[in-house]
């Protein structure tokens, strides 16, 4: 369908705000990219550049198709310079107070019919479409990390979502060449439920002394055809997400299997957070990653 969507406005020049611009602006639209920092929307192009410049390297991309992308994405200052975007994407951090002010503040400038989404990945989309002037033109498009590489956004409709502003959002996602799911508006959607879930769980293997942390990881791996063990994949996502979207799970579902693993905890309290700090349930501070258990 046409999804009549030409200017993205994303807000939120972080991890996820830089990689949903990436890919948005390769696939054809034009971006505008807003942060709280100015600085940081610097930071995040001369990112999206290096990136660009690794593929044209690895000839998986022309130096044309590099300018065109990059010639794509605007750096703005104020959320007023959104104002004629057919879609903003708010991927600000995942703080609830911060995202309700940037989303009322966004209402009152952004034209009428404009398409408002959410990156949150466990904020109640319902709840932050009710702070809105357009519940009906709110959505949640949940990208995975990294974002230019994974195929997969998840689509979350809030109580009030138009098909319209739905079958519009399908059409843009698709347009990047990924694909969908939907899911209904619970905590972690669908992919972090069963993921988080299982990885919690392979903490309580480990915490329990079912296995080794080699062992566990190899188990999935050549048991479950894995890409990536569950303690390797929780070290790449961040353990003090994993914590977080563990803890969301439980507040939210009020269900004892998604206890977070006191194991986790203590990692996260150690500030051994995986990958991002050096050390998490492997020690990537060496020549080769080795167990820290
Ligand atoms: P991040 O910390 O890397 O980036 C957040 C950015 O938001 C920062 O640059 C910060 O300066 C900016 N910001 C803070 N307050 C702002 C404001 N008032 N106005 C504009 N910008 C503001 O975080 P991230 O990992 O990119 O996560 C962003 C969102 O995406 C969150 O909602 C998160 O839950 C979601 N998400 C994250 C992942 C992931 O794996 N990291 C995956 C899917 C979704």
């Amino acid at each position: 369908m046409d999804h009549g969507i030409k200017t993205v406005g994303i807000i939120g020049a972080g991890q996820m705000g830089g990689g949903v611009a990436h890919a948005t602006a390769a696939a054809g639209f034009d971006v505008l990219l807003q942060d709280l920092e100015p600085l940081r929307v610097k930071e995040c192009i001369a990112r999206i550049e290096a990136n660009l410049e690794r593929q044209v390297a690895a000839d998986k991309l022309s130096e044309e198709a590099k300018a065109a992308t990059l010639q794509r994405i605007r750096a703005v200052e104020t959320l007023r310079d959104l104002a004629d975007c057919d879609l903003v994407i708010e991927a600000a951090i995942e703080e609830e107070t911060v995202k309700r002010k940037i989303l009322q503040q966004l209402s009152s400038v952004l034209k009428k019919d404009a398409i408002i989404a959410t990156n949150t990945s466990s904020i109640s989309i319902t709840r932050l479409a009710a702070v809105t002037d357009r519940p009906e033109r709110f959505i949640g498009i949940h990208f995975m990390n990294p974002a230019p590489v994974m195929r997969l956004a998840e689509l979350v409709r809030g109580i009030a979502t138009e098909e319209r502003t739905f079958a519009e959002s399908k059409a843009f996602v698709e347009a990047m060449g990924k694909s969908i799911v939907t899911s209904e508006d619970f905590p972690a959607f669908i992919v972090h439920r069963v993921l988080v879930a299982m990885i919690n769980e392979a903490i309580y293997t480990l915490y329990e002394g079912v296995g080794t942390v080699e062992n566990i990881d190899a188990a999935l791996r050549l048991g479950a055809n894995h890409p990536m063990g569950p303690l390797q994949l929780a070290d790449f996502i961040g353990l003090d997400t994993c914590l977080s979207i563990i803890q969301a799970l439980h507040d939210g579902l009020a269900d004892a299997k998604y206890r977070p693993c006191p194991l986790l905890v203590k990692y996260v309290e150690a500030g051994w957070l995986g990958l991002k700090t050096g050390r998490g349930f492997y020690d990537y501070r060496g020549e080769a990653p080795r167990p820290t258990r």
